[in-house]
């Protein structure tokens, strides 16, 4: 369509008027460039790359050692039969060849189960591998506000006991209680609920020791964020905005646990959640001669400070044990030999922390891996 000069003439006088109101364009100030270190940051690729994404390969050739077996029999206090996926009497075989392939002796199953259930998984464990397996019972929490729970726990606890069970455990509370679930406050069973005082008594009767899971890693408190320190692969833990008591909260009620059943052996599993602060932790280990701690899934944290907690496990060389807790490929037990017994450097971690190789002296690796184990576990 022909446009009208006259209309053509009326719009440019537009277009030229509005132009003269825009005020004059202001300079945009440049911003300061990033100096880190030295190193002008310039824009990049890497700048769109998401941190789940970020895997970095490393370049670094050091000497490593060949490890294929653990130095002595192991015994493993922590594993799951769910998590390790153990179903039916083959999987039970798979599992006792990689444990012989690697040089597990014994591991100790988290049943998670009581009843029926329970006793389904001692026959699937020990009738064909006694000396390979131990089985733990859990506690019962149904009907806790019901004036019969504690006898009906302990109860259980014997009945289970009398069946083959010879621990209790893993008993979590990472702030919502040790029903499962996340039941509001005033209905969780926290572990120094005092319902709970006669089961922890029969334990120490009966010497069954208890594996507890007290809180979690602290960085679970911290906000997710460009500041948190475990990988996005860890998200799904963490607490902040969620409804439970403070990680220093959980630790007290730990705390109140062990002064108040002092003849009941208690193991904090994944080093009682301290294992970013040995020397708290240490503090926790002299005032309770009760407490004892299993290293499973903190193998980066005692990989990120080798000597530190190389110090650590030799001044408690008869308060820690080993455990696992991260399922049962061969190739994850190697590498708890390679970071336990060499001095290997800069080995691929789970949480981005690489990690260092402790290089642990006999008389602290033996006890860790199997000693203590022997002497202060209940052996059925
Ligand atoms: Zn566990």
């Amino acid at each position: 369509m022909p446009c009208s000069p006259r209309l053509l003439a009326a719009a440019l006088i537009l277009v030229a008027a509005c132009q003269r109101e825009k005020p004059p364009a202001a300079e945009a100030p440049k911003p300061e460039p990033v100096v880190k270190y030295g190193v002008r940051v310039q824009a990049g690729p890497m700048d769109s790359i998401l941190l789940k994404d970020y895997k970095p390969e490393s370049s670094l050739v050091v000497p490593r050692t060949p490890i294929t077996k653990a130095r002595f029999g192991v015994i493993d206090v922590h594993t799951h039969s769910d998590m390790n996926r153990i179903k039916t009497p083959e999987d039970v075989d798979a599992w006792v060849r990689t444990m012989d392939e690697v040089g597990v002796e014994t591991s100790i199953v988290f049943t998670g189960a009581l009843s029926e259930e329970f006793d389904r998984q001692v026959a699937l464990f020990r009738s064909r591998y006694p000396k390979r397996f131990q089985v733990y019972c859990d506690l019962l929490t149904e009907n806790i506000d019901a004036p019969d729970y504690p006898e009906r726990a302990v109860r259980e606890l014997v009945r289970c006991y009398e069946k083959g069970a010879a621990g209790v455990g893993e008993l979590s509370d990472k702030g919502f209680g040790l029903q499962g679930g996340q039941p509001p406050r005033d209905k969780r069973l926290h572990l120094d609920d005092p319902r709970l005082d006669p089961f922890w008594e029969k334990c120490a009767e009966l010497r069954l020791p208890v594996n507890i899971h007290v809180a979690d890693h602290p960085s679970c408190w911290r906000p997710l964020g460009p500041a948190q320190e475990r990988t996005p692969d860890f998200q799904h833990f963490n607490m902040v905005g969620k409804d439970v008591p403070s990680y220093e909260e959980l630790l007290a009620m730990r705390d109140r646990l062990l002064a108040k059943h002092p003849r009941t052996l208690f193991i904090a599993c994944h080093l009682s959640n301290q294992g970013n602060d040995l020397a708290a932790l240490a503090q926790a280990l002299d005032r309770f001669p009760n407490l004892y701690l299993d290293i499973s899934a903190r193998d980066y944290e005692i990989g990120r400070q080798p000597r530190y907690a190389a110090q650590f496990l030799a001044r408690y060389r008869n308060r820690v044990m080993f455990g696992t807790d991260m399922g049962r490929d061969k190739e994850m037990y190697l590498g708890w030999w390679r970071l336990l017994e060499t001095p290997d450097e800069y080995l691929p971690g789970r949480v981005w922390w690489p990690y260092y190789g402790l290089a642990l002296a006999e008389d602290v690796l033996k006890p860790l891996y199997r000693d203590n184990a022997l002497t202060l576990l209940t052996w059925r």
